[in-house]
């Protein structure tokens, strides 16, 4: 129920403008695994074995792993996005390989703001969207970026955030919406970063 809230209260166009629901309690921290090839079967049963072998061929402490989400990688292979309890994302420090039988996955720490690949604005995703129309990520129209024609880019973050608050320092709008220079990513990564729960 919370987290229907949030989603809620995050999707709503208005509401949105103003506020900005979390859930109260704080959040595990996440790696983000990549390249792991696609399995068949259950989906639960695969997530499940393929934690399990996490475990033993990293020797990992006992603890909650979770995936969150998978996003796509190269070619037919996905991204696995796990929270973990703090021990065993302590365990994991200093190392950016995850044993896996006798192979290995590169990964890092995740700790990305929630964006909407359909409107680009942050904290709910694509199907918690009340746009109507997908919007451009490389300048202020209303069309997909394969349709961009615009030959600079502007933000259209920063360009709302400038016409909303007047007073405030203008922000640079010369980045993509989807760009990891964009000062409202930065803000959204750094509050959640806060967040995170590194000890037990
Ligand atoms: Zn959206
Ligand atoms: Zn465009
Ligand atoms: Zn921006």
């Amino acid at each position: 129920m919370a987290r229907k809230l949030e989603e809620a209260v995050n999707a709503h166009q208005e509401l949105s403008r103003n506020c900005r629901a979390s859930a109260p309690n704080p959040r595990h921290p996440q790696v983000l695994i990549y390249d792991v090839p696609d399995s068949t079967g259950d989906k639960s049963e695969v997530e499940a074995a393929f934690i399990d072998k996490l475990r033993v061929s990293n020797n990992l402490p006992p603890g909650t792993i979770r995936v969150v989400f998978r996003r796509p990688g190269r070619g037919s292979f996905h991204h696995l996005v796990l929270a973990m309890d703090p021990a065993i994302f302590a365990h994991l420090k200093g190392s950016n390989r995850l044993h896996w039988g006798f192979g290995s996955f590169r990964f890092r720490e995740y700790c990305e703001p929630q964006q909407c690949f359909k409107c680009y604005r942050f904290g709910h995703v694509r199907n918690a969207c009340s746009a109507p129309r997908p919007l451009c990520p490389r300048c202020l129209g209303d069309h997909p970026h394969i349709e961009c024609t615009e030959t600079t880019v502007t933000c259209r973050n920063c360009h709302a955030f400038n016409l909303r608050n007047r007073s405030a320092p203008r922000l640079s709008t010369a980045h993509t919406a989807v760009s990891t220079k964009c000062p409202l990513f930065i803000r959204e990564r750094d509050e959640l970063s806060k967040k995170v729960k590194y000890a037990q």
